[in-house]
């Protein structure tokens, strides 16, 4: 077996085919002073395990709640989004905080840090409530604030921060729960091109070495490529644009001539 063909054995034999958030014509429309905004209009999207997908679009365009829809904290005005196959509309109080602790982790675009914690307690807090032990959330802590090159800010406080080292720190406590999903507003929005690339590269490692998945918007051009599949939100309709470079690789691959 040649090495491409047992990379993608691997993949598929993990389930890289299987949607782990499948949107079906999926609709999110808001009533403001008596007109209605079709934010996000009739979307049908998958999210696979091991695919890093970029939503693109400008401001406005319905990318954040296309991505609040997906994370389960906003709800469709028609349509569904399912979960593993399950309908989240059908979901508990109960099931919907499972999910947001263990399973989806979010980026938001306004990082949502805790004021009073360190940038340290921030990234640990949910491994607490998630109950994972002393030494592992320590180990976990300290392993993410190094690989977002914030080891040395681990005591300050958000507004001890930049921008982009509060984003940083947001994203940092997202990879260190280890989700299967990680949702994405504008990660990089804050960050110059070099700390941007080396996000969407942290991320590309992790749906690649790990069962993972990633949903980002961006409306930095040049990341677009390092992900797997590119959409274009306008008007709240999605249309696919691109897909990276793995990707076709992955297509090469599976060409029949090449076995
Ligand atoms: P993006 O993230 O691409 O900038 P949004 O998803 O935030 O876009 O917004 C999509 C559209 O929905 C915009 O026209 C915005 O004004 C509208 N919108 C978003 N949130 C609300 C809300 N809570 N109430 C009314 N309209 C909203
Ligand atoms: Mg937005």
């Amino acid at each position: 077996m040649s090495q491409a063909t047992e990379q993608i054995t691997e993949r598929e034999s993990r389930g890289a085919s299987t949607p782990i958030i499948q949107a079906i014509n999926t609709s999110r429309d808001y009533q403001l002073a008596g007109e209605i905004v079709h934010a996000v209009s009739d979307v049908s999207l998958d999210v696979r395990i091991g695919e890093f997908i970029t939503l693109v679009g400008r401001s406005g365009s319905g990318k954040t709640t296309l991505l609040n829809l997906l994370a389960g904290l906003d709800h469709p005005t028609s349509g569904h989004v399912l979960f593993e196959g399950a309908d989240m509309a059908n979901f508990s109080e109960k099931q919907f905080i499972q999910l947001r602790r263990y399973r989806i982790g979010v980026v938001f675009q306004s990082f949502a840090l805790l004021p009073l914690l360190s940038a340290y307690e921030n990234v640990e807090l949910p491994l607490r409530i998630a109950g994972i032990g002393a030494s592992e959330r320590s180990k976990r802590t300290n392993e993410v604030l190094e690989i977002v090159g914030l080891g040395r800010r681990a005591k300050h406080r958000p507004y001890e921060l930049s921008g982009g080292e509060q984003q940083r720190i947001s994203i940092a406590r997202a990879v260190a729960m280890r989700p299967n999903v990680i949702l994405a507003d504008e990660p990089t929005g804050e960050l110059d091109s070099v700390n941007a690339a080396q996000i969407f590269g942290l991320f590309q490692e992790m749906v690649h070495e790990e069962e993972m998945s990633i949903v980002a918007t961006t409306h930095d051009s040049t990341l677009l490529d390092m992900a797997d599949k590119i959409y274009t939100v306008h008007n709240g309709e999605i249309e696919l644009s691109g897909v990276g470079t793995r990707v076709d690789a992955d297509a090469r691959f599976k060409r029949p001539d090449d076995e």
